[in-house]
């Protein structure tokens, strides 16, 4: 195992400063992995087994990601948005799972810990070096929901949204009516008053090395076709969406 120091200085370098939250996330992740039989850093084999679950987008989220290598484009790492300073470990060949919980009590002792370090953060951050384990963390083993859905490799089953068309992965629709309907649709979403727009420069395409056609797509069309494609798409937007100043 990489010893804490340098795993800490990585995940610092590479989350953009070294805070509290690096070092109760770097913590969480060598306790998480190896209740889960695993050691950090995993090597290719061990990182198919693991998924993590953060329930925050903090800093700690970040040094957890970064010491277990898991990814949201892998779908190993699930971002859950309780507000709540918790990630569980999953080990996907056994099935044991643990969620680790960082405790209000670890704030409250930062300074028993390290009593001549009047600055919060700093305190907070040497302080949280220096805690056993069980003082940092509450550990409750869990039995997670996973379904066939969520695992990571390719994409399992589409659907196509019966209102809007727009395609959706792996069981992520709702059944409305006997119909599927994406989140959107359905008004489980983010966001409302969605209008699909134009806008200025919607033909641009980045300009590739050794490509001396610029602003074409580099498919294998001949450039009439290329032309003929981007008038029936800008003229299908054009009769359908609003100018982007709307
Ligand atoms: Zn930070
Ligand atoms: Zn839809």
């Amino acid at each position: 195992m990489q010893s804490f120091e340098t795993l800490l200085n990585e995940s610092a370098q590479a989350h953009g400063h070294l805070c509290p939250g690096q070092v109760v996330g770097v913590r969480m992740a060598i306790l998480g992995c190896r209740l889960i039989g695993l050691s950090v850093p995993l090597g290719k084999d061990n990182l198919k087994k693991l998924i993590v679950y953060v329930e925050m987008d903090r800093c700690t989220a970040d040094a957890v990601a970064h010491v277990t290598g898991v990814r949201l484009g892998r779908r190993s790492l699930k971002f859950m948005d309780y507000g709540i300073m918790a990630a569980t470990f999953v080990n996907l060949d056994s099935g044991q799972a643990f969620r680790i919980i960082s405790t209000e009590d670890s704030r409250d002792l930062a300074s028993v810990y390290v009593p001549d370090i009047s600055e919060k953060g700093n305190r907070q951050r040497e302080a949280y070096k220096r805690m056993p384990d069980s003082v940092l963390f509450k550990v409750q083993k869990v039995h997670v929901k996973l379904n066939e859905y969520d695992l990571p490799g390719p994409t399992r089953c589409k659907s196509v949204c019966s209102r809007c068309g727009q395609v959706v992965r792996d069981r992520r629709e709702v059944i409305v009516d006997d119909k599927p309907v994406c989140r959107p649709c359905s008004q489980q979403s983010y966001f409302d008053h969605a209008r699909e727009v134009c806008w200025p420069g919607m033909n641009w395409s980045p300009q590739l090395e050794g490509d001396n056609s610029p602003g074409e797509a580099s498919v294998k069309l001949h450039p009439e076709e290329i032309l003929r494609e981007h008038h029936n798409i800008n003229d299908s937007r054009k009769r359908d969406c609003l100018d982007y100043k709307n």
